[in-house]
């Protein structure tokens, strides 16, 4: 390992270290603390009195006494699409109804026929312009969902930008197949055939590509039911890719029990799931993911997180970002709506954007905490403590991003070597 390799952090302020372990409001907080690495993997965190003589000798970065925290984990966006529909916005606001907009050519299938219409090159760059924002926010994990492709053709080409995206940014890049997320023209194509299609060709062509690690369907009225998600999930854990769930957005279908029942390793909305469906993920396991832009834009009640906790599941806070219902990709502003609206504490959605967001990733072992064993991913705020930050809100306190030990954004103090 070269000296440029490995490097140590000092005079941090506040350290969440955010490990798997205890509450979910259990950061494991360290006052004037150090981490350490080597190559891209942390091998020392704690008190900066305790940092090792030979760790001494490294290059030595300062955090001038700001808080750091894992890097942030977005495990629930919709990346790749073309265009835009501000237009829907205002109407909502205006009174129409989802079906008034549908009928005026809005709702999926206009992103569908605008994403299709970009060409590789633009959603690359879309991409690109998105992900260089998420570094400046502390973001250094995103999940991305196909789904305005809606074809056995298009879904691939979504799912190889991303794979190309992923080569080209530091981020880690995880990419979802949801296929299921409408019918597409549903007058040339019935849905019997457009599930068909997916269950016995795309799903074969996407394993067999290794284009993607879940499989996710909405399982909602005028999209998919829950006996379409036991068939297209199971379809896709025959092939390796685990499952996910968008339900219980806009009434209680079942949710929790279904997820648990398909042993899905996340469930995603949640907002009407019922007393029996929190039980159900607590027991098996399953990650609820509180998506409050979605709740925000669509003016629909949140989903209940405290009760979630309360019943013992863990709970993900992700942005799911998309043209329709969450037209935003701020992070730290849907973990400060997760505790105003959803009535979690800030400690609880820092561990649900990070560890827990990792776990509804698969990618648990490889990040979301400050660890030794893990990818030196982490951020670097100016806040005294994640009370502060969640409470007094400003649009940005990420000073420095930080991926495998190396700087990606920020780092405005030079190292002495
Ligand atoms: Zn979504």
């Amino acid at each position: 390992v070269r000296l440029s390799d490995s490097g140590i952090l000092v005079d941090i302020g506040y350290l969440a270290q955010c490990r798997n372990e205890g509450a979910q409001s259990d950061i494991q907080p360290l006052q004037s603390a150090a981490i350490g690495w080597s190559d891209d993997r942390i091998d020392f965190v704690g008190p900066e009195t305790d940092l090792p003589f030979e760790l001494r000798e490294r290059t030595t970065h300062s955090a001038e006494g700001r808080t750091v925290i894992p890097g942030l984990v977005d495990c629930h966006t919709h990346l790749g699409f073309g265009g835009w529909r501000a237009d829907e916005f205002r109407m909502r606001i205006e009174g129409k109804s989802y079906l008034e907009i549908a009928a005026a050519g809005g709702g999926i299938r206009k992103t569908m026929a605008q994403t299709r219409a970009a060409s590789e090159e633009d959603l690359i760059r879309h991409c690109r312009t998105y992900l260089k924002q998420y570094l400046e926010l502390g973001v250094t994990a995103v999940e991305c969902k196909t789904g305005y492709g809606l074809s056995f053709e298009e879904e691939l080409r979504l799912l190889r930008v991303y794979r190309k995206i992923g080569l080209e940014v530091p981020l880690d890049i995880v990419s979802t197949l949801l296929a299921a997320h409408v019918v597409p023209e549903p007058e040339e194509c019935n849905k019997k055939c457009y599930i068909q299609m997916i269950c016995d060709e795309l799903i074969p062509a996407v394993a067999a590509e290794d284009l993607a690690t879940f499989n996710d369907i909405f399982v909602e009225e005028g999209a998919f039911s829950a006996d379409d998600a036991r068939r297209i999930l199971g379809a896709g854990q025959a092939h390796g890719l685990k499952a996910k769930l968008h339900i219980d957005q806009l009434g209680d279908s079942g949710g929790g029990a279904l997820a648990a029942e398909l042993r899905a390793i996340s469930a995603d909305h949640l907002e009407y799931t019922s007393e029996e469906g929190m039980n159900a993920m607590a027991q098996s396991g399953v990650v609820g993911v509180c998506l409050p832009f979605a709740s925000l834009y669509l003016n629909q009640p949140p989903m209940k997180a405290r009760s979630f906790i309360e019943a013992g599941a863990s709970v993900a806070v992700a942005t799911d970002f998309n043209p329709g219902s969450a037209p935003s990709f701020d992070l730290p502003l849907a973990m400060m709506l997760a505790c105003t609206m959803s009535r979690m504490t800030p400690a609880e959605a820092l561990k649900g954007a990070t560890i827990i967001a990792a776990r509804a990733l698969n990618r648990d072992s490889q990040y979301g905490s400050i660890e030794v064993g893990k990818l030196a991913n982490f951020a670097e705020l100016s806040v005294d403590d994640v009370d502060h930050w969640m409470y007094h809100f400003r649009p940005n306190v990420c000073e420095a991003t930080w991926i495998g030990g190396r700087p990606v954004h920020g780092l405005s103090t030079p190292p002495n070597s």
